[in-house]
């Protein structure tokens, strides 16, 4: 497939390849950009920026539904890329597909609400005269930076909005999943988008990042990915505004009164979807030792139940991960926390890119599973016995994204909602529940700012004043 520059979509001699991590075939191949295909991006997006903010809000909201239109009839043919290029089995990557149809539909409902107020001038001694109001203005050239999770809806997440907001974009998707991202800009490009608004370039992002992340002229960086690229790029960003959604570490806590049927299901299909590839994936299970043993045991034994290999058969629960260097860091994160007295309760075996699901108990802090984002199917279980003592230890990361507690008792839920510190709390879901068009984001180093389609709308855009004095009347 073709990078989209300066209204073309061009190719290159230099190649990279797109592997399906299941067998390692080749899906396709992308073009590896050099630094004038960054140049040429820069000064297209900048012109294509003189295009899309003067077009309506009905032109743009017509793009946008147009394209969710066109995905939605196609639909499988989406689902399949992704399934090939990504780790997400065929029923996972259909239910992506559908999200990224209503990512693209709310975007444009959104679009209609870019709302500004009148401004009361006459509340200070001096402004008798003065009548105005603000309106939000497109912010300019926004450079979208996706990771390979969610390789179609996390970037939906940001030509939506963008789009909406009348910004022109550059879109760099990740280079292990950019074929389902190009497809949909093939769509947006179909439904009337100019061609000029939109620059798509394919290229390893650490040697074509900087470039674009410190260039002058992107007014907004909105990133998606891990702490250290996002630590990077806010260092090399200079003054323009970031958007970070980043990693997490998710706790959720089972509270004795919890119906146990819906908190396994619902945590054991949060641990490992997308095999635990999944910044919103269930990491730390915090159980009421009343019922941990009890919890413990359906478990594990719905886990065992878990089917992986072949993402495109109908049956298959999980796929494998994104390579097999990712599949054997988890399978090194796991060993080294049962050397340091960690219990296998089932999984730890891996096979190229796949790797069991896997659940531990007695995982001692000091275990890097423990601390750090595991990005894999791996799930802790830690028994507890006070609410305040699971909320500090939910809270004790350096991560907050979204944290989720299982209860029928209202005080638990409300003290947990309001004490656990993150973006989000689910009452009895796990931590895996998003709606696209939710506030979403996180705090401390999961990131900065919020997305979800009518949050993303501001973030994207800028108030602007306008006064007028009015001595005459
Ligand atoms: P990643 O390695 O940080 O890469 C994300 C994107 O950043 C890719 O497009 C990557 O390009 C690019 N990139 C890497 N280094 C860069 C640099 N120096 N300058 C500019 N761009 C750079 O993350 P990932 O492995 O794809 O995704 C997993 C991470 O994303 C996890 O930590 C996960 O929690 C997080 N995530 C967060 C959310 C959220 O909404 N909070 C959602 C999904 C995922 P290349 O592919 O070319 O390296």
């Amino acid at each position: 497939m073709k990078m989209l520059l300066d209204g073309q979509w061009v190719d290159s001699d230099d190649k990279i390849k797109v592997l399906d991590p299941y067998d390692n075939s080749v899906v396709d191949t992308i073009p590896s950009a050099t630094a004038a295909d960054v140049e040429t991006a820069l000064a297209a997006a900048t012109r294509g920026f003189e295009i899309t903010k003067r077009m309506t809000v009905y032109e743009r909201a017509q793009i946008l539904s147009k394209a969710a239109g066109i995905i939605a009839d196609r639909l499988e043919e989406f689902a399949v890329v992704i399934a090939r290029e990504a780790s997400k089995t065929i029923n996972e990557a259909r239910k992506e597909t559908s999200r990224c149809i209503n990512t693209l539909t709310c975007s444009a409902e959104e679009a209609k609400r870019i709302l500004g107020e009148t401004i009361p001038f006459d509340s200070f001694p001096g402004g008798e005269m003065r009548r105005g109001y603000y309106y939000r203005f497109p912010i300019g050239v926004v450079l979208a930076i996706t990771p390979f999770n969610d390789p179609l809806n996390l970037v939906a997440h940001k030509l939506g909005p963008a789009i909406a907001a009348g910004n022109s974009v550059i879109l760099k998707p990740a280079t292990v999943t950019p074929l389902s991202a190009i497809k949909l800009v093939e769509a947006l490009v179909e439904a009337g988008l100019p061609p000029e608004a939109i620059q798509l370039i394919t290229g390893i992002g650490s040697v074509i990042g900087d470039p674009l992340v410190s260039d002058e002229r992107v007014r907004m960086v909105s990133f998606t990915g891990g702490v250290e690229a996002g630590k990077h790029i806010a260092s090399v960003a200079g003054i323009k505004k970031i958007g970070m959604e980043l990693g997490s570490n998710s706790p959720v806590i089972v509270w004795q009164d919890a119906d146990l049927d819906l908190a396994v299901e619902s945590c054991v299909s949060g641990s490992f979807w997308a095999a635990g590839q999944n910044c919103i994936g269930v990491q730390r299970l915090l159980i009421h030792r009343d019922i941990y043993d009890e919890f413990k045991k359906r478990f594990v034994a719905r886990t065992k139940q878990y089917k992986i290999g072949d993402k495109l058969k109908e049956d298959t629960d999980m796929g494998p991960m994104i390579t097999e260097t990712e599949a054997e860091r988890v399978e090194r994160w796991v060993n080294e926390a049962v050397e340091k007295g960690a219990t296998l309760l089932t999984g730890g075996k891996r096979e190229g890119a796949l790797y069991e699901p896997t659940v531990l108990e007695n995982v001692p802090p000091e275990a890097t599973i423990h601390h750090e984002e595991v990005f894999g199917p791996t799930v802790n279980l830690y028994p507890i016995d006070e609410l305040d003592k699971a909320i500090k230890e939910a809270n004790s990361l350096p991560y907050g994204l979204l944290a989720a507690i299982f209860t029928n008792n209202v005080e638990v839920a409300f003290k947990a909602a309001y004490d656990l510190d993150c973006g989000g709390v689910m009452i009895n879901d796990s931590t895996d529940y998003r709606l696209d068009s939710m506030p979403f984001g996180g705090v401390k180093y999961s990131g900065l700012g919020r997305e979800g389609l009518k949050f993303s709308l501001q973030e994207m855009t800028e108030p602007k004043v306008i006064c007028f004095n009015l001595p005459g009347i």
